[in-house]
Order: C-alpha cells, then sequence, then structure tokens
C-alpha cells in the first residue's frame, strides 16, 4: 500500500509544491494522477522514488517510510517502485536493447539472465523488433513502450507513468494506455499522471486531483473487470 499523510513539499525556492496531501492506494489499484501543468504530479512522484524527501509529513510504500528510508536500501526501493519518466531519460547512444538492460547491468545481475529478461520484457511491451535501433530510430509510442520496459526491468510492485500519452496521437495515447492496463491486470500497481480528460473520462478508474499542490479530487470509481 502507498500512504501520504499530511505531505508537503517546498522547493528550497519557496514554491510550495504539495500542501497537506493525503491518500492511500491499494495494491493492485490503477489510478489517474490529473492535473494543470506546475499542479505537483512529478512532485510527488520524486517522493515515491526517494528522490527527495517531503518538507512535512510522511510517505509510505508497505512498512517502508521513505523518510526514514535508509540510502542504502535506496537501490531496493527503486526496483520496488518503477517510474517512466515524463521526458523518459533514455539514453541516445544506447540501442533499445542497450537501454533496458542498462539498470539490470548496474545491479549485478548474470549477463545471460539479464539479457533474457530484457527479451522477455520488449515483447511484452510489443518492440522486439526495434530491440538494435536507437532511439532517434523510434517513434513517440515506440519510445514511451521502450521506457515502460525499462520500468518493468525489475517486475516492480508499483509504476509509476508521468504523462506517458503528452506528446502523442490520440490512437498510440490508447495503444499505450492499453499496455498500461494489461501491466495492471497482472498485478501491478499503476499511477497514471495526465491531462487527457477523454482517457481519463472513459475508463472510470480513480481519479486523484491536484490542484495548485492541494488534493482536490480523489474519487473512487474504479469498476471490476
Ligand atoms: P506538474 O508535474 O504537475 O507539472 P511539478 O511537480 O513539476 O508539477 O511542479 C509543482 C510546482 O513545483 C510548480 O510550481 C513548479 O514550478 C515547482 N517545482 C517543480 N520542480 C521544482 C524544482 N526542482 N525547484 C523549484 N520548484 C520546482
Ligand atoms: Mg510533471
Amino acid at each position: 500500500m502507498i500512504k501520504f499523510e499530511n505531505v508537503t513539499k517546498k522547493y528550497p525556492t519557496g514554491n510550495t509544491a504539495l500542501e497537506d496531501v493525503s491518500f492511500a492506494i491499494e495494491p493492485g489499484e490503477f489510478v489517474f494522477l490529473v492535473g494543470p501543468s506546475g499542479s505537483g504530479k512529478t512532485t510527488l512522484f520524486r517522493l515515491l522514488i526517494r528522490d527527495m524527501v517531503p518538507s512535512t509529513g510522511s510517505v509510505m510504500i508497505g512498512d517502508w517510510d521513505l523518510v526514514k528510508l535508509s540510502r542504502k536500501k535506496i537501490p531496493h526501493l527503486r526496483k520496488r517502485v518503477g517510474v517512466v519518466f515524463q521526458d523518459l531519460k533514455l539514453l541516445r547512444d544506447r540501442t533499445i536493447f542497450e537501454n533496458v538492460l542498462f539498470p539490470l547491468e548496474v545491479a549485478d545481475m548474470e549477463d545471460n539472465a539479464a539479457r533474457r529478461r530484457v527479451d522477455e520484457i520488449l515483447a511484452q511491451v510489443g518492440i522486439s523488433e526495434h530491440s538494435d535501433k536507437f532511439p532517434v530510430q523510434l517513434s513517440g509510442g515506440e519510445l514511451q513502450r521502450a521506457a515502460i520496459a525499462r520500468a518493468l526491468a525489475f517486475s516492480p510492485e508499483i509504476l509509476l507513468a508521468d504523462e506517458p500519452t503528452g506528446n502523442l496521437d490520440n490512437a498510440t495515447s490508447w495503444e499505450i494506455v492499453k499496455l498500461l492496463q494489461d501491466i495492471n491486470a497482472a498485478g501491478t500497481t499503476i499511477i497514471m499522471a495526465t491531462h487527457n480528460a477523454d482517457i481519463v473520462n472513459s475508463l472510470m478508474k480513480r481519479v486523484l486531483v491536484l490542484e495548485k499542490g492541494v488534493l482536490t479530487r480523489d474519487d473512487k470509481r474504479e469498476k471490476k473487470g
């Protein structure tokens, strides 16, 4: 379970990005995080991967208190929580295969097992045929899939997707959302930050709305199936 309790985040510049935010997300949920640009969505994600700590309040994942988490547990946290960054952060000078392999190499996974894992995830997200291409050779939707693949490297229990359809046309956006739904159906908790009202309104999932850092709405309207 993810639990935010009275979380406030002020940046050193004085901006209050989140203000007294509280919510809980159960394992296996699919949640949309909605709000205009600057409302605090990315900040919320950064707190969940312990990229930073809140100014006040607590962030829990299961029984891990992320404020108190020791530095040596951060790599383990990042295996439990996969993230697809808004700007993807794919390495331009590595192939798609090498990009997905990278976190496994850093974690010292045995080479053959790591390569098998990469093949498996690329197939899962549907871009096996682009394995040996460089990011510049892929379309926006394919790049998004590559970033999702990398985020899935360690079979995380939670996947954060930061505006994954932000730069995509409508049809491609829906394909990405369907992929995220498949990942969710296999048991992964998903939080998707988005502006796409069409997708949010069609899917009838739970919606958290942020406005200027304040959680103004939390609909629990998920339908089973
Ligand atoms: P969103 O992802 O919803 O667009 P962000 O979490 O990026 O929102 O930003 C929330 C607020 O925090 C905004 O006012 C933004 O300008 C500010 N902010 C974000 N990152 C930083 C930072 N590194 N330093 C200072 N202010 C920041
Ligand atoms: Mg953002």
